[in-house]
């Protein structure tokens, strides 16, 4: 794979485990994918995306948030403030992940978009981009962003792992973000998927793994990994009727235009 297209997978997320991490790192190189945003969402997330963005500091970038899975555990507070001071000690490309899950965590609805928000805030205050988990939740999501302040220029941020449809994409697009797609996009059952991909425009468009999550199809099974991105491309490039090499010019240079 030398010599191939340099890919940005612009979300992974890694454990407390050097050696792991480092094997990771080492394959997606291997496999032309030279950058990688390292994200956090927990305690445990957050300490895995700080080691990775240690270890390579030229390649990975970092993301620290707390996600919507951890929102009834303390008040939104005590979140920011322990962004505040890990922040403190790394340079931070992007607050997240954080947003708003129905599908798993209905019941925590209102922690969650108190959570969403105050990280909205914090990001606005810290001029960096945000990284935007949602799932059915496409209403409270929107809502949110518009009650929340931004004093940003350009796009305000990303949301990650899409599986919405052709609207809620349009919706997201008229709020200044960005589209970021998944292994999830190759899945067989995913055509409305496709749709949405299809109309997301040059200087919108973002590709990830979401390691170790959800592994691309011909992949499907195994253990994600920032290496399996470039099906991701070559998916989108079908949909969208270009090459693979196009897609990994387009979303690098998006990706380094929001994470540096
Ligand atoms: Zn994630």
């Amino acid at each position: 794979m030398i010599g191939c297209e340099i890919y940005f997978d612009t979300h992974a997320h890694f454990e407390d485990s050097p050696a792991e991490t480092v094997a990771v790192i080492e394959r997606a190189f291997a496999s032309g994918v030279t950058r990688i945003v390292a994200v956090g969402g927990s305690a445990g997330l957050n300490a895995g995306a700080l080691a990775a963005a240690r270890a390579y500091p030229e390649n990975v970038r970092l993301a620290l948030g707390f996600d919507r899975d951890q929102a009834a555990s303390a008040t939104p507070e005590v979140f920011v403030e322990t962004l505040r001071q890990l922040a403190e000690h790394a340079s931070l490309a992007a607050v997240g992940e954080t947003g708003m899950d129905f599908h798993y965590h209905p019941e925590t609805g209102d922690a969650q978009r108190a959570l969403f928000a105050a990280q909205l805030r914090l990001a606005d205050e810290w001029r960096l981009p945000v990284i935007i988990h949602t799932r059915e939740a496409d209403e409270a999501t929107l809502r949110v962003l518009d009650e929340t302040p931004w004093r940003g220029v350009g796009l305000r941020g990303v949301v990650h792992c899409f599986t919405g449809d052709k609207a809620f994409a349009a919706h997201l697009l008229d709020r200044q973000l960005a589209i970021s797609f998944s292994g999830i996009v190759t899945f067989r059952n995913a055509d409305m998927l496709r749709e949405s991909a299809a109309l997301v425009p040059d200087g919108r468009l973002l590709i990830e793994t979401d390691t170790p999550f959800l592994a691309p199809v011909p992949m499907r099974g195994q253990r994600n990994e920032p290496a399996f991105v470039t099906h991701v491309a070559e998916c989108l490039a079908t949909v969208r009727g270009t090459t693979a090499e196009r897609i990994a010019e387009i979303t690098r240079q998006n990706a380094r235009q929001m994470f540096g």
